[in-house]
């Protein structure tokens, strides 16, 4: 099913995995994704590594959850290191096999690496929309990545949101958020977008921050600012797992019953692979997003 006819409905939870590395992590992959089903998710997806050697591996754990699960399936990918036919292979295998939602995405070069001219065929996320949208019209459906605290390379906001209503207008259905932890981000971003024309549904991006280590890896990654609140708490609890765990589930069901009381019910977890969190999470608001 297209994630743009489902996004119809008021509600729903969506969950992103990365491909996974090896056998055990595929079979616990498998494992969790059964237990979603009983929850029937709006869409799971599985993310591309940009420059990496998971590539490939993406587009078969999509096919097989595709073919294996009763799930709506969505394939990441980046344009980013690839040339155009090699994107347009991509692209057609997923077309012949049925899968029918791509979030399209420029990723990231390696650290300290620039992009290579000879790669340069599709340069940004929205070369990689019209290519989708020229080839296959309507034939996917496609979402791409919004940033509440801007992109990090974005030098202001009138850029960012005109880069946005851009691709928007190359043929988007959807967005989802970059992790955040502070909703009035999203609001604001909300409150651009829909005022510069942009009227496509924009899904919150929940990542459950469980343990003490994150705190770094998130900012690095996303540049996400962390409220004192949350890191203050992470910190007095550091060392003992399960408090932290909890202050972080804690944190992000807030943060979801925020968003629901504004409106917002539909929402895309990131899972990093286990999804405990985000079924913790789930299962302390499921009665809100009836
Ligand atoms: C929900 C979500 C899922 C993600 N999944 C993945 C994944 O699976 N794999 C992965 O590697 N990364 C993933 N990312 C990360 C993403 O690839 C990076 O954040 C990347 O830096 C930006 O991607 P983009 O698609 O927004 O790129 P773009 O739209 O190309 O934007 C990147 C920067 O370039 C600017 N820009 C856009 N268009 C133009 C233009 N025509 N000319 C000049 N400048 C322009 C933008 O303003 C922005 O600053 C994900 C991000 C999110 C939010």
């Amino acid at each position: 099913m297209k994630i743009r006819d489902i996004l119809r409905q008021e509600t729903g939870v969506a969950f992103e995995f990365f491909p996974p590395k090896n056998e055990a992590s595929e079979l616990s992959l498998f494992e969790h994704l059964k237990v979603l089903e009983g929850i029937d998710p709006a869409y799971v997806s599985v993310t591309y590594g940009a420059g990496g050697s998971s590539r490939a591996n993406t587009s078969r754990i999509v096919r097989r959850i595709a073919e294996e699960e009763k799930l709506t399936v969505m394939a990441h990918l980046t344009c980013v290191g690839h040339t155009r036919a090699e994107i347009e292979t991509i692209v057609a295998e997923y077309h012949e096999s049925g899968i029918e939602n791509i979030m399209a995405l420029r990723g990231d070069t390696p650290r300290g690496t620039n992009i290579n001219p000879a790669d340069g065929e599709l340069p940004h996320a929205i070369d990689l929309v019209r290519l989708i949208r020229k080839i296959y019209g309507d034939g996917f459906s496609i979402g791409i990545a919004a940033f509440p605290e801007k992109h990090l390379e974005s030098p202001d906001w009138d850029c960012e949101i005109s880069r946005f209503k851009e691709k928007v207008d190359a043929g988007v259905d959807f967005a989802v958020t970059q992790m955040y932890f502070d909703n009035e981000f999203f609001y604001r971003y909300i409150e651009r977008a829909r005022k510069a024309g942009i009227a496509i549904p924009i899904i919150p991006g929940i990542m459950p921050l469980t343990n003490y280590k994150q705190i770094e890896t998130f900012n690095t990654l996303s540049g996400a600012v962390m409220p004192k609140e949350l890191i203050g708490a992470v910190e007095k609890a550091a060392g003992d797992e399960q408090a932290v765990y909890k202050i972080g589930v804690d944190f992000a069901v807030r943060q979801c019953l925020d968003l629901i009381a504004h409106g917002h019910k539909f929402l895309h977890f990131f899972t990093l692979n286990k999804s405990n969190a985000s079924l913790d999470i789930y299962n302390a608001i499921r009665s809100s997003l009836q």
